[in-house]
This record gives C-alpha cells, structure tokens and sequence, in this order.
C-alpha cells in the first residue's frame, strides 16, 4: 500500500526540488553557533554524511550572516538561513549565498522591511520559508479563536503569504509549527486544503531524544500518512544527527523511503537465552553503512524466531550458547552466539542483489 500524496507547486532550494512528486525531503539545524565557519561546516558534513538533504543555519547576527558564504563553500546541500526580527539579515544571508530564507513576516518589522526582503528574494530567486508557530500567534488571532487553535495558525500563515504574493512572490514554501501534535496535525490538515505551496512539516520544542523522537513519528506519522508535506525536520534537544534517523525511519516507514537495511527484532521473553537486546543494538550499527534494500531479523529464540523471521530477508534467531542462521523462514546454519554478528555481516556483504 502507498500513500496518495497531495500535489503542490514545485520550488527549487539551491539542487533540491521539493513538492510536485518529489520526495520529501529530509532536514536538520545545526547547533552550532553559524558565525564558527568551522564548527558548522564540520556539522553539517556529519549530517550530509547521515542523510540530511536540505541544511538549516541561525542567523542572529550580521556576523552569522556573512559566514553563510564560507560554509556555502565548503557543503554540497542546500543552506537555509534562519532569520528572526531584522530583515536586514534576511538580506544579508541571501547576498551571501543562502539558497532560501524562513522568516515569520509577523515579526520582521513592518511591510516595507518585509518588502526590501521580497524583492532581494526576487532579485536572487531565492525561496521564502514562511514559517508560523503557536508561540508568536498574532493578538487579533488569539482574540478571535479564542486562544492557540489550529485554525488560528492556519489563518496567521495564510495571511502572511497573501502578503508576500501581493508583492508579487510566489516563490514559497510554508511551515506552521506547534508542540501540540493534534494541533499540528489539524493545522496542516487547514493549510493543505486551501494553498498548493510545499509545506515544511516538522513538531516543534519536540523535547529530548526520547520523547522528541515520539511526538515527531507520531505528529509526522499522521501529517505524511495524510499525503501533506514536503519537507520535514524531526526536532530534537540533542545531536541533530539524531534527527536524521529518526526522519528516514519514519520516512521508511511509510512507505515514503526506499534503501537500506531494515532491521526487524523481538522485544525478547522468557524464552531468550542469549543477550539478544546487545545483539540487535551491534546489528543495527553494523548494517548502517550497507547498501542493500532487505529486511534482517534478530529473533531472541529457536522456537518462534524462524516462523517470525519469515517476513524477512535473511535472520538470526538466538539458542543456548548459539544461534541460527535463517533466510526466508529456512534455517540455513547454526552458529556459535560469538559468531552470529560476523556470520550475518559476511552474509549481507556477499549479498547477490
Ligand atoms: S522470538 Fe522467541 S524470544 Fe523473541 S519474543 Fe518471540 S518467543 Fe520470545
């Protein structure tokens, strides 16, 4: 099964396409404090070399914005400047390099500044992010919703790109963020139906790895699920390398991804008898860097393990003291416990496509 995905305008961030029938893209935010070309160049190799597709820097100086040139310089993905309250970042980041700008028009100043941006985005076809988020709602929308709604977020973003085409862009792609993920879901759910620019999906002030990593599959899950978004970013208080895990499994697993190995293991019973949690975890880094589009399972038992393993592509099930190897279900061999990661990396390695 596949998911339908909605068709919106196509927008080009330096190489990378998204909407129309592109694949959402992946993205991520360096941590980095944007004027240390070196510390930021050395992060974002890290999270090219992870997965990201489209890179995102802060720039809350004139300093940060001048360093966008040096780090366009040395990185292969797109560079999105992130610019709150002076546009005259916003314009400086676009001189220097940045293949599209977010920016929240509400807090950029008044319509002439948000205009001399509009027309350096023009005047370099550099896209414009217009991003919202429940923290900086507009006082006449909280009035008339009666709080932080969903329809409210959806208003506030619509308004801002009316403002922006009637400056005669459309160049755009929209983002509207909350930490509510019910509030996220409904807001997109708003947006999608009433614009046809790509949208930024991502839950915002998601929280730590763990529960970050649940609210942005979960929030995402249901957005993408709906064929809504573009582009998205799982936010995390962490590594943003992080980040990028999580949005290509969540990715994969709609559908939405294909590569790579999935790995597929039992939550353990009664029954294991070998330290299957470990195994799993050193299978999982093992097969991060092998090209294949197969399914590997790590059963805890020679009981079920090989019926579980069915489904998968090739699998090991845990004994006592040693383990089998299984492909589509049959077992192929028994393995000391010491041996089943090397025997299964062997296997992979020698895998005919
Ligand atoms: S595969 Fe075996 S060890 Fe794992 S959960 Fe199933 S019965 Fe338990």
């Amino acid at each position: 099964m596949s998911i339908l995905r909605k068709k919106t305008k196509e927008i080009k961030i330096g190489d990378v396409v998204i909407g129309g029938s592109h694949p959402v893209a992946i993205q991520s935010m360096t941590n980095t404090k944007t004027e240390d070309v070196e510390a930021t160049v050395a992060q974002i190799q890290k999270l090219e070399a992870a997965g990201c597709e489209i890179i995102r820097c802060a720039v809350p100086t004139m300093e940060a914005a001048l360093a966008l040139k040096e780090i366009r310089r040395q990185i292969h993905s797109p560079l999105v400047a992130d610019i709150h309250f002076d546009y005259r970042l916003a314009i400086a980041a676009i001189e220097n390099g940045a293949d599209k700008i977010r920016i929240n028009p509400g807090n950029i100043g008044n319509e002439e500044r948000l205009r001399a941006v509009v027309e350096k985005a023009k005047e370099y076809q550099v896209p414009i992010r217009v991003g919202v988020n429940s923290g900086s709602l507009e006082k006449h929308l909280l009035e008339k919703y009666g709080g932080v709604t969903a329809r409210g977020l959806a208003e506030s973003a619509l308004d801002k790109v009316r403002m922006i085409e009637e400056m005669g862009y459309d160049n755009l792609v929209v983002s509207i963020k909350s930490s509510d993920v019910i509030m996220c879901v409904k807001a997109h759910e708003l947006i999608a139906e009433k614009c046809s620019y790509p949208l930024h999906v991502g839950i915002t002030e998601a929280g730590t790895v763990y529960s970050g990593n649940v609210k942005s599959s979960v929030g995402l899950g249901i957005i993408l699920y709906e064929g809504i978004g573009n582009t998205i970013r799982v936010s995390l208080t962490g590594d943003p390398v992080e980040e990028i895990k999580t949005a290509k499994l969540v990715l994969k697993t709609l559908g939405l991804r294909k590569g790579g190995v999935e790995v597929v293991s039992c939550p353990t019973c009664g029954r294991t008898r070998i330290d299957l949690i470990d195994l799993a975890n050193q299978v999982e880094d093992m097969v991060a860097d092998i090209p294949l589009d197969i399914k590997v399972a790590v059963m805890g038992c020679v009981v079920n393990g090989p019926g579980e393993a069915r489904e998968a592509d090739i699998g090991i099930a845990g004994g006592v003291g040693e383990g089998l190897l299984i492909k589509k279900g049959e077992i192929v061999k028994k393995v000391k416990e010491e041996e089943l990661l090397e025997t299964l990396r062997q296997e992979l390695l020698n895998w005919k496509r």
